[in-house]
């Protein structure tokens, strides 16, 4: 039985794993290349993804890029030998004691909650860095945009491609946001979004987790709705604090999701409670 649903649309194949972690993994094909984003968790998943991109790929170059570097993004990418991969150069400047804990956290995760065997993981070397907002990667008559997005963590980008915008872990509709990097970066990223769509033609919104973006009314629903949930930590009280939990809509409430929230809650005091009527973003 497959673990994945598929999602396709215009060269793009959305594989969203129903194994766990409702996440996105994606294959996006042009005449010039194959390109692999975020290439999956599960071992299972990552090899049907394996066997479709064998199996489409003729003689063109294959691509594997990560939106950013926790292990639930980063762990399929060895399993596509002989691509060329991209990330951020903040994802290859991670320490090395950084880089082994994602690892540790993988396969924790794989024993642990699944029962899986992990197999022998490596964090992905880098070919291409991105380290300029709005860079651009071109081969053939194919452009990658890839946008910096700080703020889910400070190596998170999103990438641009066929009229689709793979956002990484932002505008989820089964998490709410978590910020592991700075409050800031978190709020500049989500209302950056207005010059990317913008600036590109965007049909689809693929976040890291939950439910594909067919629309931009959509998009620009979730990024209300993050914006808001942002806004609400800075001007709620101490003692409230678990309140937008049980406002947002998320997945569950658990200890796990409460500790993230709680650690959003005092990032977020610390901003100036004018940070968003400055900005006009809501
Ligand atoms: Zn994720």
């Amino acid at each position: 039985m497959s673990g994945q649903r598929l999602f396709i649309h215009k060269g793009t194949r959305v594989f969203h794993s129903i194994n766990g972690f409702q996440y996105n993994a994606a294959v996006v094909e042009t005449d010039d290349l194959v390109l692999v984003i975020d290439a999956g968790f599960f071992p299972s998943d990552i090899e049907a993804m394996q066997e479709y991109v064998e199996h489409v790929r003729g003689s063109r170059p294959l691509y594997v890029a990560f939106t950013h570097a926790d292990w639930d993004h980063i762990m399929g990418g060895q399993a596509f030998t002989g691509s060329t991969t991209i990330g951020s150069s903040q994802m290859d400047q991670l320490t090395e004691e950084e880089k082994k804990q994602r690892l540790t956290q993988a396969k924790d995760s794989l024993r642990i909650q699944y029962y899986v065997q992990p197999p022998e993981l490596m964090f992905p070397k880098l070919d291409i860095k991105i380290d300029i907002d709005g860079q651009t990667v071109e081969v053939g008559d194919t452009t990658l945009t890839f946008y910096l997005a700080a703020g889910h963590t400070d190596e998170s980008m999103m990438i641009v491609m066929n009229s689709h915008l793979f956002l990484g872990d932002y505008l989820s509709n089964v998490e709410f946001p978590f910020i592991f990097g700075d409050a800031h970066d978190y709020a500049a990223t989500l209302l950056k979004l207005d010059q990317i769509v913008a600036r590109h033609q965007i049909d689809w919104a693929v976040p890291g987790h939950g439910r594909v973006i067919r629309s931009q009314e959509e998009l620009f629903q979730r990024k209300q709705a993050d914006l808001r949930y942002l806004q609400i930590l800075t001007e709620i009280d101490e003692k409230d604090w678990a309140k937008p939990l049980t406002d947002y809509y998320y997945i569950h409430d658990c200890p796990e999701s409460r500790l993230i929230h709680q650690r959003n809650f005092r990032k977020m005091r610390n901003l100036k409670r004018d940070y968003f009527e400055t900005r006009g973003g809501i």
